[in-house]
C-alpha cells in the first residue's frame, strides 16, 4: 500500500520537477524537495501524515495528489506560525544576525539568505514564542531537528 503511494507520489513530483527523497528509513520519512513549500510526509505511519515544513498539523491520509499539490499552496494550518513571516519575526532574525551570525548548532557562518529563525525551546515543548527563545540556524539543523514533527519528536525523545 506505502510503496505504490510513494511510487504514485514519485510519478506525480517528477512531472512537475519536484524530488522526492528518503530522509529516515526507520521512521519513513521523505520530503518533497524543489517546490515553493518543503512537505514532510510519513507514508508509513499510521495516519500517513503529510506537513508543510514549520506547521505542526499536517493532512492526514494524504493522496499522492495532495502530497504533491502541498508543496505549492501552504494548507490553512500554516496560520499557526504566522509570525514566522511577520516583521517582528523579520526583525528578530535582523537583530541576531547582527550580534551573531552563526549557526545556533552547528557555528557555521549565516547571511539573511540562509539564517532561519528557530526557538531554541520548541514551542512544542513549552518554549514561549519570544526573542529570549529565538536563535539562528542554518537550514541543515533546523531540518535537523524536526521538532515541527511529531512524529520524529517521538524519536528524539527517546533517542
Ligand atoms: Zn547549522
Amino acid at each position: 500500500m506505502s510503496q505504490s503511494l510513494i511510487k504514485k507520489v514519485r510519478k506525480l513530483s517528477e512531472a512537475v520537477g519536484l524530488d522526492l527523497v528518503l530522509i529516515n528509513e526507520q521512521s519513513g520519512h521523505y520530503q518533497l524537495k524543489g517546490g515553493p513549500m518543503l512537505v514532510n510526509w510519513y507514508p508509513f505511519s499510521a495516519n500517513r501524515t503529510a506537513y508543510v515544513k514549520s506547521t505542526k498539523k499536517g493532512v492526514k491520509q494524504a493522496t499522492p495528489e495532495q502530497v504533491v499539490k502541498m508543496a505549492f499552496s501552504a494548507p490553512e494550518v500554516q496560520a499557526e506560525k504566522v509570525t514566522r513571516n511577520s516583521g517582528k519575526a523579520k526583525r528578530a532574525k535582523a537583530r541576531l544576525l547582527k550580534k551573531c551570525p552563526f549557526c545556533h548548532w552547528c557555528n557555521c557562518p549565516l547571511t539573511a539568505e540562509t539564517a532561519t529563525l528557530e526557538h531554541i525551546i520548541p514551542l512544542k515543548r513549552g518554549g514561549l514564542d519570544h526573542h529570549n527563545n529565538m536563535t539562528l540556524a542554518c537550514e541543515k539543523c533546523n531540518h535537523g531537528r524536526g521538532h515541527d514533527m511529531p512524529e520524529l519528536n517521538k524519536e528524539a525523545d527517546h533517542a
